[in-house]
C-alpha cells in the first residue's frame, strides 16, 4: 500500500501497519508527539491499522484532533484518580471540550474545590506510572455484562442505547477501564501539564428530570509554560468580564424580565451609537446604501426563504389577523424584497444594501451569556447583489472593509475559507466558480487563510474572520457568505447587457457580527478603558474646590461646544478622591482647575495614558483631543498610575 503524507511525500509498505507504527517509521520524535491520526480526513486512533492506499496525517497537540485526544486522555486519567480516591464514584461521560475537558461523575459525597488538589496529586502518580493505554472491543451483550459487573450503571445505559450487534470499544489503563470511542494516546506518560479548574452540577444527559451529577472541569497542555499562560489568561479574562465591567461602568444590564434581551443604559447607548456612526461612515464611503426592513414578516415569506421549515425552532412567532408571522431571525428575506421593489439592470449592480437589523433568535436559557450570547441583537448586515464576474472584486472590497474595521480597534485576525459540503445545492460549475473567486480574492489581497474543506453552507462557500483580542482569545465575527440559492428561491432577476433576464448572485456579510456581542468583546479587549473616541465620557472637569466651579463651568461649556463628551465633578470632596473616582471610571482625560489655572486661563491635564500632562491652554487641549477623536486614535498607555 502507498501512504501519502501531508507534505505530499509517500511511504510504501508491503503489509498493513498501525498509525503509530507509521509515525515511528517517519521519525521517533514524531511518534513521541503523536496524539492521533487522520486517515483521508477522518480523525482516528493511533492504534488504527491502515491496510490500503490513503492520505495520512499524524496529529500532534498542535492540531485540533490531536489536542482533543490528549485532553480526552487527561479526562480518563482524572476519572481513574477519582475512582482510586472514591471507589463508589460512578462514571458518566468525560469528553474533551474547547479549552480542556470534563468528566461527569455520580459521587456519593459531593466534591468541594478543596478535593481538587488531592485528585491532581493522584493524577500525577498515574502519569508517573506511565500506564500503557490499551484498546479492546466486546460484543454488545458482553459489554453490558462487563459494565454491570463493574457497577457502572451509566455506562450500561449508554451501551444499551447502541444498536444490537455492535462491537463496543473500551480503553484500559492499569486497573481503569472506560467505555469509549477514543482516540487516545498510547500511554499516560505525556500528560504532564494539567490543572483541574472547577466543579459544576450537570444533569445526566442534560435532562433536568434526571439525577444531578458532579462535573469536574480541567485542562491540559504538553508544556508547563503553556498551561501557565492559559491560567494567566483566564485570570485576566475574569478581571475583564464584560458583565462585571458593564455594570461597574453603567453600560448595560440584564433583567429577569427579559432573559437574553439586553438593556442599554445611557453610557452604553453612547458607545453603541458611536460605533453605529462609524459603521455608517465607512459604509457610505464604500458605496453602500442603507435600508431598514420590518422586524416581523408573514409566514409566507419565511416559507419561501426556507426558514419556516429549517429554522423554526429558533424563531419567535405570533399571529396577526389570523395569519402566522415570525420575528425575523435574519435580515435577508426583507433585503430581497427591497431588491425586488423595482426592476434591476446590470447597470445597478453590484448593489450593496446595508442594514443594521435587529434580529431575534431563540437560545436555550442555559446558553445565554451577557452580551456574548443573547436572544436579540443588531446585525451589521449587508446584502450585495451582483453578476458572477463581479464576485472576486466584491469579496475583495468586503475583506478590505473588514480589515479596516478590525485594525481600528487594534485587533489581529485570521481568515478561514469554507468550501462545499457533501450535502449541498447548486451545480458543480457554480461551486467551482464561486470557490475560485473567493480564493482568488484572498490571494489578491495577500491574506493567509486556512481552508475548511466541506465546512461551507449548503447554499454557498464562505469566508470567516476570527479576531484576536488583547489577551489572545479569538472570536469569530465577520463573515462573507456567497449564496446562489436565495436569489433562486425568490426568483430575483436583472436585465443583462444582452437585454435578457439573468439571476444575480448574493453576498451576505457582517463585519462586527452582532453589535451587542462586539461591544462585549470591546469591553473585554480594552478592559473597559476605551479609546477616547469611543469613551462615553471623554473628559471630566475637576474643580479643586467650590470656589473654582464657575471657571470649571466655563471650561465645560467650551468642551461641549467643541462636541466633546464632558462632565464636571461638583461633589464637595477632596481633589484626590475625585481623581480616584474618575480613574475607576477609566475616563481618558481629567482637567483639574484651581486658582493658578483660572488666573492663566489654563487647565491641568491628567490622562489615562501619560498621567500628569501638565498645564495647557484650554484651546491647545481642545485642538489635541479633537484631533485624537477625529482620527479615532488609540493612544498608548505609558503610565501605570
Ligand atoms: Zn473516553
Ligand atoms: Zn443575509
Amino acid at each position: 500500500m502507498i501512504i501519502t503524507l501531508k507534505d505530499g511525500s509517500t511511504k510504501e509498505y508491503a503489509e498493513s501497519k498501525s498509525v503509530i507504527e507509521i509515525a515511528s517509521d517517519i521519525s521517533e520524535g514524531l511518534a513521541r508527539m503523536a496524539c492521533a491520526g487522520e486517515v483521508n480526513g477522518e480523525v482516528v486512533d493511533l492504534r488504527t491499522v491502515v491496510d490500503q492506499d490513503c492520505e495520512l496525517n499524524i496529529l500532534t497537540f498542535q492540531e485540533e484532533g490531536g489536542k482533543a485526544a490528549f485532553r480526552h486522555t487527561t479526562s480518563h486519567i482524572m476519572a481513574q484518580a477519582i475512582k482510586r480516591l472514591y471507589p463508589t464514584a460512578k462514571l458518566a461521560i468525560g469528553p474533551s471540550i474547547a479549552d480542556g475537558f470534563y468528566y461527569d461523575m455520580d459521587m456519593e459525597n459531593p466534591l468541594t474545590t478543596d478535593d481538587l488538589g488531592k485528585i491532581e496529586a493522584e493524577m500525577k502518580k498515574i502519569v508517573k506510572e506511565a500506564l500503557p493505554i490499551k484498546r479492546f472491543t466486546l460484543p454488545r451483550e458482553e459489554a453490558i455484562a462487563f459494565m454491570k459487573d463493574r457497577n457502572e450503571p451509566y455506562k450500561v445505559e449508554l451501551i444499551e442505547d447502541l444498536p444490537e450487534g455492535s462491537e463496543i470499544s473500551f480503553y484500559e489503563q492499569g486497573e481503569f477501564v472506560d467505555l469509549c470511542a477514543g482516540p487516545h494516546l498510547m500511554t499516560t506518560k505525556p500528560v504532564k501539564a494539567f490543572k483541574l479548574l472547577s466543579l459544576a452540577g450537570a444533569y445526566w444527559r442534560g435532562d433536568e428530570h434526571n439525577k444531578m451529577l458532579t462535573r469536574i472541569y480541567g485542562t491540559s497542555y504538553t508544556k508547563k509554560a503553556d498551561l501557565e499562560a492559559y491560567i494567566t489568561r483566564m485570570e485576566e479574562a475574569k478581571k475583564r468580564d464584560h458583565r462585571k465591567l458593564g455594570k461597574e461602568l453603567g453600560l448595560f444590564m440584564m433583567r429577569e424580565e427579559g432573559p437574553g434581551f439586553p438593556f442599554f443604559l445611557p453610557k452604553g447607548m453612547v458607545l453603541k451609537n458611536t460605533l453605529l456612526d462609524y459603521w455608517r461612515e465607512i459604509h457610505e464611503k464604500n458605496g453602500y446604501v442603507e435600508i431598514s426592513t420590518p422586524i416581523m414578516l408573514s409566514r409566507h415569506l419565511w416559507e419561501t426563504s426556507g426558514h419556516w421549515d429549517h429554522y423554526k425552532e429558533n424563531m419567535y412567532t405570533t399571529v396577526i389577523d389570523e395569519t402566522d408571522f415570525a420575528i425575523k431571525p435574519m435580515n435577508c428575506p426583507g433585503g430581497i424584497l427591497v431588491y425586488q421593489s423595482e426592476p434591476r439592470s446590470y447597470r445597478d449592480l453590484p448593489l450593496r444594501m446595508g442594514e443594521l437589523g435587529l434580529v431575534h433568535r431563540h437560545e436555550k436559557s442555559g446558553q445565554l451569556h451577557g452580551l456574548m450570547r443573547v436572544r436579540c441583537f443588531t446585525q451589521d448586515d449587508a446584502h450585495i447583489f451582483m453578476m458572477p464576474e463581479q464576485i472576486r472584486e466584491e469579496i475583495k472590497g468586503v475583506a478590505r472593509l473588514i480589515d479596516e474595521v478590525y485594525s481600528l480597534f487594534g485587533f489581529k485576525y485570521h481568515v478561514e475559507l469554507s468550501t462545499r459540503p457533501e450535502d449541498s445545492m447548486g451545480s458543480d460549475e457554480d461551486w467551482e466558480m464561486a470557490t475560485d473567486a473567493l480564493r482568488g480574492a484572498l490571494d489578491d489581497l495577500g491574506l493567509d487563510y486556512v481552508v475548511n474543506e466541506g465546512d461551507g453552507a449548503f447554499y454557498g462557500p464562505k469566508i470567516d474572520f476570527h479576531l484576536e483580542d488583547s489577551i489572545g482569545r479569538t472570536w469569530q465575527c465577520g463573515t462573507i457568505q456567497l449564496d446562489f440559492q436565495l436569489p433562486l428561491r425568490f426568483n430575483c432577476e436583472y436585465i443583462g447587457a444582452d437585454g435578457e433576464k439573468h439571476r444575480p448572485i448574493m453576498i451576505h456579510r457582517v463585519a462586527f457580527g452582532s453589535i451587542e456581542r462586539f461591544i462585549g468583546i470591546l469591553i473585554e479587549h480594552f478592559a473597559g478603558a476605551f479609546p477616547t473616541w469611543l469613551s462615553p465620557v471623554q473628559v471630566r472637569v475637576l474643580p479643586i474646590s467650590d470656589k473654582y466651579q464657575e471657571y470649571g463651568q466655563k471650561v465645560l461649556d467650551q468642551l461641549k461646544a467643541a462636541g466633546i463628551r464632558a462632565d464636571m465633578d461638583t461633589k464637595a470632596e477632596k481633589i484626590g478622591y475625585k481623581i480616584r473616582e474618575a480613574r475607576l471610571e477609566k475616563l481618558p482625560y481629567m482637567l483639574i482647575v484651581g486658582a493658578k489655572e483660572e488666573e492663566e486661563g489654563k487647565v491641568s491635564v491628567r490622562s489615562r495614558f501619560l498621567g500628569d500632562e501638565g498645564a495647557k491652554d484650554l484651546s491647545e487641549f481642545l485642538e489635541d483631543i479633537t484631533e485624537e477623536i477625529k482620527a479615532r486614535k488609540i493612544r498608548e498607555v505609558q503610565t501605570e498610575e
